[in-house]
């Protein structure tokens, strides 16, 4: 399910994944924000392309409640320009990195790092 509300807010998907309380949790969708579209097009398409990646199993990058800012700061030097750690588009091309790649399953070479960075909120 995609939902994009009027106005303006902070977007997020929820998955339906393994490990997920499926008795609380049980649609699978994005929340996106008009106010991002009309703003600014290119930065609502990264937000809609970060959400998605999200709904087939890609982290957060960036510091979160679940997320640490030691791993975003490994993340900014391992991954500077992937589309989970940032969606704004005035920094340089964004782009599906190596370890956002592997989550989604489109690079099937794990490396050993890799877990380090997973969520707090992700279980295996
Ligand atoms: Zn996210």
């Amino acid at each position: 399910m995609l939902i994009i509300a009027k106005g303006n807010g902070r977007s997020y998907a929820i998955r339906y994944g393994s490990g997920i309380n499926k008795k609380k949790y049980f649609l699978e969708g994005m929340m996106l924000y008009s106010g991002n579209l009309v703003y600014n097009p290119n930065h609502f398409a990264a937000v809609y392309s970060h959400e998605l990646l999200h709904l087939y199993g890609a982290w957060d990058l960036y510091a979160t409640y679940a997320q640490t800012i030691d791993r975003q700061a490994r993340a900014t030097e391992l991954y500077p320009n992937d589309i989970m750690l940032r969606v704004d588009q005035n920094q340089g091309p964004l782009k599906v990195d190596k370890l956002t790649a592997w989550l989604i399953g489109w690079n099937q070479t794990e490396e050993e790092h890799f877990e380090w960075f997973r969520p707090s909120d992700y279980n295996k």
